[in-house]
């Protein structure tokens, strides 16, 4: 049985954002992959609910003529898989759309709800953040837009007003043009499974050396995580093993893994340097830069 105190059904995003304002109690619910485990649960926080599963203004994914690509928050993960603009454009983020939980989960679990629940090990959330993903959020004041890092505040905290819906992620094609890149998620098993560390690298080259690299991490630390020094001390370097081995001799020092009854912090730094090398190799190839 759920306690659900309130439900209410928006048809449009004002309706949305006018039903939370009315309720300050109340909170979005989207696809409900995890309100409803919530609920189940008896979480008190989510028995007030706005649902916000069939506002179809959220549910589209366009290329605006500057090449942005504009995911709306409430598609789900089978049709940003499938979408062409998605699949041709920003592969890395197929390949985290691809490995959330079984196809039951993905028709229905939306990337807004991936994000916006503050998971560190959301699927979406490190290509999203190697792709330099933009949040955009409106609410009774209007939109703002913000780094997706920057969204993210603590294990199961993001910056969303009461009131405010994540309308879309926003993708600017200065961040995927001429970039490669490869997701790998590493779980206890073969099956559905919450990842143990998830990995996402993205590249440019020039020439021989490293125009831009970009590294993120979920379960490995308390929110999705970025590794800016090892990406700055990696910028201009020669694209070769001495790359690979200063990135997985670096990332450590970005990241905060930690003990849980699902992996030791040990395991995971083992994890964490290996797929950093693996992952980064991968992407590096799909730039057309193999090392054996
Ligand atoms: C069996 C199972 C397997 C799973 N496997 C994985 C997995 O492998 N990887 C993974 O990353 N996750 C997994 N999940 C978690 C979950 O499916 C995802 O996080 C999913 O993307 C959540 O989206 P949703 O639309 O269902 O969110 P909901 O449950 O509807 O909402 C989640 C949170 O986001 C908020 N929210 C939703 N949409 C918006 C919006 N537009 N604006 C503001 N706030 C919003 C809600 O208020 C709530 O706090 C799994 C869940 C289950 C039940």
């Amino acid at each position: 049985m759920f306690d659900i105190d309130s439900y209410h059904k928006a048809d449009t995003v004002d309706e949305a954002i006018a039903l939370l304002s009315q309720n300050p109690d109340a909170v979005p619910i989207a696809g409900g992959t995890d309100v409803l485990v919530r609920l189940h649960s008896h979480n008190p926080d989510y028995r007030h609910l706005v649902d916000i599963h069939d506002v179809a203004e959220l549910k589209n994914i366009t290329m605006e003529p500057d090449g942005t690509i504009v995911i709306g928050s409430g598609v789900n993960f089978t049709d940003l898989a499938q979408s062409p603009i998605v699949s041709v454009n920003i592969p890395v983020l197929v390949e985290g759309a691809s490995s959330i939980g079984g196809p039951q989960v993905r028709n229905v679990a939306t990337i807004g709800g991936n994000i916006s629940n503050g998971a560190p090990s959301a699927d979406a959330a490190p290509p999203l953040l190697v792709l330099n993903a933009h949040i955009e959020l409106k609410g009774p004041e209007g939109f703002r837009r913000l780094p997706l890092h920057q969204f993210y505040q603590g294990p199961g905290l993001v910056d969303r007003n009461s009131g405010e819906i994540m309308t879309c992620l926003r993708i600017s094609s200065t961040d995927y043009k001429g970039w490669s890149g490869h997701y790998c998620k590493y779980a206890m098993r073969g099956a559905m499974d919450i990842a143990t560390i998830g990995c996402a690298a993205a590249c440019k080259i020039d020439g021989d050396r490293v125009a831009g690299i970009r590294l993120a991490f979920g379960v490995a630390g308390p929110t999705p995580l970025r590794c800016w020094r090892t990406e700055e001390k990696a910028q201009g370097s020669v694209a070769d093993q001495t790359l690979l081995d200063l990135v997985s001799g670096s990332v450590l020092g970005d990241l905060r893994p930690r003990n849980s009854w699902r992996a030791s912090k040990d395991f995971r730094e083992q994890i964490i340097t290996t797929l950093s090398e693996r992952v980064l190799k991968e992407a590096l190839k799909r730039n057309g830069v193999s090392i054996s």
